[in-house]
């Protein structure tokens, strides 16, 4: 059985960024959907219980599993990407994270580039994401409920730029969204912990 977790804030804690009506609709509409779905489809099987971690990985190995792959993927990404938030976060990134991306990117405006531009030019729905990979940072991008977790790499950030996380706030306009996002929203004791992790 997976868990439907609340959010770790208020629904109005990330507003004016994030409002409350997105966060109504993004974590008790869409969120509580994909664990539905997912609980539905494990219900009587040998995943009914797995950790969630598990489940995605069984599921992105085995074709005949897209759809739990698709909906349980989902879940987990939505449990990150809410702790990658919190009201008043954002701006420089703080602790041993900030040193590794300056390793990497010399500066982290050049670091914020690399991020707007991959959640921008993601092609329809899909995450935005620091990743460590082989020891080394890395920004990527992924399509519709893929995860870096089955890619061999550890997720550090995510930025959600599905349709239905923005558009409510900001129609259209995508990447005025992964810049506010990035400018006031960014939890960097959770992607520090998560890097320490
Ligand atoms: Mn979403």
């Amino acid at each position: 059985m997976i868990e439907f977790p609340d959010l770790p804030y208020a629904k109005d804690a990330l507003a004016p960024v994030i409002s409350a009506r997105t966060l109504e609709f993004h974590h008790g509409k869409h969120h509580k959907k994909y664990v539905e779905t997912a609980n539905q489809i494990i219900a009587g099987t040998e995943l009914e219980n797995e950790p969630l971690e598990t489940i995605v990985k069984k599921a992105a190995a085995d074709p005949a599993k897209t759809a739990l792959f698709n909906n349980a993927a989902q879940v987990w990404n939505h449990n990150f990407y809410w702790q990658c938030l919190k009201h008043g976060g954002g701006g420089a990134p703080t602790g041993a994270v900030a040193s590794k991306i300056k390793e990497v990117w010399g500066s982290p405006e050049k670091f914020f580039e690399e991020l707007k531009n991959a959640g921008v030019s993601q092609f329809g729905s899909g995450y935005a994401w620091l990743v460590l990979e082989g020891g080394g940072l890395k920004v990527t991008k992924t399509a519709n409920a893929d995860n870096p977790l089955v890619h061999g790499q550890k997720p550090l950030l995510a930025i959600d730029v599905w349709e239905h996380a923005y558009y409510l706030d900001y129609q259209n306009l995508r990447a005025d969204y992964l810049s506010a996002v990035i400018d006031k929203l960014i939890n960097w004791d959770f992607v520090n912990s998560c890097l320490a992790s």
